[in-house]
Parts: C-alpha cells; sequence; structure tokens
C-alpha cells in the first residue's frame, strides 16, 4: 500500500526537478517555464519583469517580444519549442 507520506518521498527523492529559484519540487499542476541553463522554473517564481524571460535559444525578450507562456510542468505540452531550440543544434 501507498500512502500520501510514501508518495511525497518519492516525488522529493533527489531525482525530482526543482524550480530553480525557490527549489521546491516541482508538481505537475505547476505552471512552469524552461530556465535557460536548463531545469524549470515555476511562473510565479519569474515574476513580472520582463528581464526575467528569455526566447528561443536564450535571446532576451525585445521591446514587442510576449512573455513566454507558463506550461503545466507535467503536462503534454512539457517538450516546448524553447527547450528544444535549448537542446538542439547549436
Ligand atoms: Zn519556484
Amino acid at each position: 500500500m501507498t500512502t500520501a507520506s510514501d508518495l511525497a518521498d518519492e516525488l522529493e527523492g533527489d531525482d525530482a526537478e526543482r524550480c530553480i529559484a525557490c527549489a521546491l519540487v516541482l508538481n505537475p499542476d505547476d505552471l512552469v517555464l524552461c530556465e535557460i541553463d536548463g531545469g524549470y522554473i515555476h511562473a510565479d517564481c519569474c515574476g513580472p519583469e520582463r528581464e526575467s524571460y528569455f526566447k528561443g535559444a536564450g535571446e532576451p525578450l525585445g521591446p514587442d517580444d510576449p512573455i513566454p507562456t507558463p506550461f503545466r510542468y507535467g503536462g503534454d505540452d512539457k517538450q516546448d519549442p524553447a527547450r528544444q531550440a535549448l537542446t538542439g543544434e547549436a
């Protein structure tokens, strides 16, 4: 039998992905963005400043660029184009 406590331990194991800003383990329902150095950051942890965001392969947002849309960490859209750009060919 798996208890909620066991599940929490499992989720908070060393393999768990953590927000690079607040270091909390990411939950599937958390809205996150890809961080430029790899990993994820809560959308809420980015703050409202445009300087907190980047586009494509790490370029700063231009004056006319929209702030990237956060996605659910556990959602099907986890592999977003920005991350693929980061991990793809240089
Ligand atoms: Zn966070």
